[in-house]
C-alpha cells in the first residue's frame, strides 16, 4: 500500500465516554462489516468486557475509507484498554500508531483517565483530534467541554468534531478529520524487515497470534524471522489483517498493521515491544525496548473445595498462557490448604482473573487480602521482596521496611471535595496539588499503594456518589513504620487474614477486623475468642458467645421431612465453610473481613 494513503490511530477516552461505540460506528459507516453482522461493541470480545463495558485487551481493525478527495485510504484503528491497570498496554499500543482521537463525553467533560491516556498519547508524539461525543443528549455542552480541554490539557479544541456515536451524527466528519489531520506513517520498503511486536494472544486453532506494526521492509508468508530480544527463529505460517475478523494477505509493508502466526505455543514466548526482523541480513538496530509489565498486587487464590485444587491449577495454567502479566506460584496455607499466590497488574486485573476462573472453569474461590510487594531490609544487609505477609521474617532480624507509593490524580465535583480529601488523609496520603477546572477540583496525592489496593476505589465512588474519577501511577519505595498484624480465632492463627499495616493504624484496624469477624463467624457450641496481634502482643479482642439453641429442637421429632430439610440446609451451608481448629469460618468472612468501613 502507498504509505501516503495509510492512517494509523487509536482512540483515547475515559471509560464510558463512548470509545467502543465510536469504533463500532466508524466500522459500520465504512461498510467494513455488513449491517446484518453488526452487533454492539464489536471490538469488546470477552464476556467480562461486555458485561462491565470495559476493554481489556487491545483490539485492532483495518478499515478502507473512500474519502471526499476521491482517494481510498487504509485506516488502522487500535482500540486500547481504558483502565488504570492496563496503562501499560495503552502505552505500548500507542507507539504503533501516529495519532489519536481524543474522545470526551460532552455531557461530562475531562476525567482522570482522559488525562492519563492523553498524556501517554502526547508522550508517543501523537497528533490529536478532539472529538466531543454524545451530542444527542440534552445535557451536552460542547462549548464548556471544549474550553475545559483547552484549560486542562492545553490543546486547541476550537475545531473539535461534534459527534453522536449513538445516532451516527458527525461520523463522516470524524473520518475526514482522520485523513486530513493525522500524519501518514513513514518507512523504507527496501530496508530489512523491522516490525514492532505490539501485542499477542492465544488462539485455540492458530496458536499464538502476534499483532505487529511494520516499520521497514516487508513481512511475508513463509518468511523466516527472528525475535531480537531472545534470538528465537520462527517460520511465518500466516500473515493477515483484522477486518475485524481475520483476513489472510500475502505480505505487509511499511506503515501497515496486521498479524502473523508462526506455530508459537505460548504467549510467554513473545515479548511485547520486541523487534521482529529477517533471520539473515536483519536490521542492526532494535526498536527502543519496552519494559515488561510487572505485577504489583498479590493475593492467594484457594479452592473452596480442596478437591478442586488440580482443576484450579489447570485453569491458572491456561489463563497464564494467554496473559504474560499474570504471575503465580503454589502456596500452602495452614488455614486454607493448597492454593496459589498470584500477581496482578492491579485490582481490576485481579478481579478479571478471579471472575474468569469462577465462571469459565466453575471453581469457587477464596481470595485472600490483596497485598503489595514490600522491601524488607534485614539487619544483616540483605533485602527481601515480601509478596505475602505470611512470609514476614521475625521482626527482631528486620532493620526496616519500605512500601510502594503511588501518585494518584482524582477529579471530583466541588461539593464532594471535602470527603475526598478526608479519605486520602485517612489513607496516609500526602497532598501534592489541588487545582480547579471549572466546577471540578483536581487533586494529586502521594499515597501508599497498600492503602489503595483493597477498597479505595469503592470508597471513593461511594463518598462521591460515583462522580469522582481516579487514576494512578507507581512512584517509588519509601520507608515507613510497618508491621504484620495476625488474626487468631479460638487461639489459632488464621494466616490468610494476616496483613501488613502501619503501626499507628494497627489498633484501629485490628479492632475493626475483630468486630467484623464477630459478625461473620457463626456461633458455635462454645465461646470463641477473636484476637488481633502484633508479634506476641494482642492489640484487639472480641468474644463470640456460645450457641445454645438447637436448630432442630422446634421440630419435636414430629415432622421428619422438615427436620431433614433443616439438616440438609445446614450441611449445604457447611460446604462453604473452612475449619480452623474447631471453628468453621464461612468463605465470605475472608473477603468481607478485609474491607474497611
Ligand atoms: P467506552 O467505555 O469508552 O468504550 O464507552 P462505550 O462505547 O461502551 O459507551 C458507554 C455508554 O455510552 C454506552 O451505554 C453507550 O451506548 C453510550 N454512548 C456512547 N456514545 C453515545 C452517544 O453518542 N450518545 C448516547 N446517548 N450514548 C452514547
Ligand atoms: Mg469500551
Amino acid at each position: 500500500t502507498d504509505l501516503s494513503k495509510i492512517r494509523n490511530f487509536s482512540i483515547v477516552a475515559h471509560i464510558d465516554h463512548g470509545k467502543s461505540t465510536l469504533a463500532d460506528r466508524l466500522i459500520q459507516e465504512t461498510g467494513t462489516v455488513e449491517d446484518r453482522d453488526m452487533k454492539e461493541q464489536l471490538l469488546d470480545s470477552m464476556d467480562i468486557e461486555r458485561e462491565r463495558g470495559i476493554t481489556i485487551k487491545a483490539n485492532t481493525v483495518r478499515i478502507d475509507y473512500k474519502a471526499d478527495d476521491g482517494e481510498t485510504y487504509v485506516l488502522n484503528l487500535i482500540d486500547t484498554p481504558g483502565h488504570v491497570d492496563f496503562a501499560y498496554e495503552v502505552s505500548r499500543s500507542m507507539k504503533a500508531v501516529e495519532g489519536s482521537l481524543l474522545v470526551v463525553d460532552s455531557t461530562q467533560g475531562v476525567e482522570a483517565q482522559t488525562l492519563a491516556n492523553v498524556y501517554q498519547a502526547i508522550e508517543a508524539d501523537h497528533e490529536l483530534v478532539p472529538v466531543l461525543n454524545k451530542i444527542d443528549l440534552p445535557a451536552s455542552d460542547c462549548d464548556r467541554v471544549a474550553e475545559q480541554i483547552e484549560d486542562v490539557i492545553g490543546i486547541d479544541a476550537t475545531g473539535a468534531i461534534q459527534v453522536s456515536a449513538k445516532t451516527g451524527q458527525g461520523i463522516h466528519d470524524t473520518l475526514e478529520a482522520i485523513v486530513r489531520e493525522l500524519p501518514a506513517p513513514t518507512g523504507n520498503i527496501d530496508a530489512p524487515l523491522k516490525a514492532m511486536l505490539v501485542d499477542s494472544w492465544y488462539d485455540a486453532y492458530l496458536g499464538v497470534i502476534v499483532l505487529v506494526r511494520i516499520m521497514d521492509g516487508t513481512l511475508k508468508k513463509g518468511q523466516r524471522v527472528k525475535f531480537m530480544s531472545n534470538g528465537t527463529l520462527h517460520n511465518v505460517d500466516r500473515v493477515g489483517v483484522f477486518r475485524p475478523e481475520m483476513q489472510m494477505v500475502d505480505s505487509l509493508g511499511p506503515g501497515e498493521i496486521g498479524f502473523l502466526t508462526a506455530s508459537i505455543k505460548q504467549v510467554r514466548d513473545t515479548r511485547v515491544g520486541d523487534t521482529i526482523t529477517n533471520d539473515r541480513h536483519g536490521t542492526e538496530e532494535a526498536l527502543p525496548g519496552f519494559k515488561p509489565a510487572q505485577p504489583v498486587v498479590f493475593c492467594g487464590l484457594f479452592p473452596v473445595d480442596s478437591a478442586e485444587f488440580e482443576d484450579l491449577r489447570d485453569a491458572i495454567d491456561k489463563l497464564a498462557l494467554n496473559d504474560a502479566s499474570f504471575s503465580f506460584e503454589m502456596e500452602t496455607s495452614a488455614a486454607l490448604g493448597f492454593g496459589f499466590r498470584c500477581g496482578f497488574l492491579g485490582l481490576l486485573h485481579l478481579e478479571v482473573i478471579r471472575d474468569r476462573i469462577e465462571r469459565e472453569y466453575n471453581i469457587e474461590l477464596i481470595t485472600t487480602a490483596p497485598s503489595v510487594i514490600y522491601h524488607v531490609f534485614m539487619k544483616d544487609g540483605e533485602m527481601i521482596e515480601l509478596h505475602n505477609p505470611a512470609d514476614m521474617p521475625d521482626m527482631s532480624k528486620v532493620d526496616h521496611l519500605e512500601e510502594p507509593r503511588i501518585k494518584a490524580t482524582i477529579l471530583v465535583p466541588d461539593e464532594y471535595l471535602g470527603d475526598v480529601l478526608k479519605l486520602c488523609q485517612d489513607r496516609r496520603g500526602i497532598q501534592l496539588d489541588l487545582t480547579y477546572a471549572g466546577s471540578r477540583a483536581m487533586c494529586v496525592y502521594d499515597l501508599p499503594l497498600n492503602e489503595v489496593v483493597f477498597d479505595f476505589y469503592d470508597r471513593l465512588k461511594s463518598v462521591t456518589k460515583g462522580y469522582a474519577s481516579f487514576d494512578y501511577q507507581m512512584e517509588d519505595y519509601r520507608e515507613d513504620n510497618l508491621v504484620k498484624m495476625s488474626v487468631l480465632v479460638n487461639d489459632e492463627p488464621v494466616d490468610a487474614l494476616s496483613m501488613m499495616v502501619h503501626r499507628d493504624r494497627a489498633e484501629q484496624r485490628g479492632r475493626a477486623m475483630c468486630e467484623k469477624l464477630k459478625t461473620l463467624i457463626p456461633r458455635h457450641m462454645f465461646k470463641i475468642p477473636i484476637q488481633a496481634a502484633i508479634g506476641g502482643k494482642v492489640i484487639a479482642r472480641e468474644t463470640l458467645s456460645a450457641l445454645r439453641k438447637d436448630v432442630t429442637a422446634k421440630c419435636y421429632g414430629g415432622d421428619a421431612t422438615r427436620k431433614r430439610k433443616l439438616l440438609d440446609k445446614q450441611k449445604a451451608g457447611k460446604k462453604k465453610m473452612r475449619q480452623f481448629g474447631k471453628v468453621d469460618i464461612p468463605q465470605e468472612a475472608f473477603i468481607s473481613a478485609l474491607k474497611m468501613d
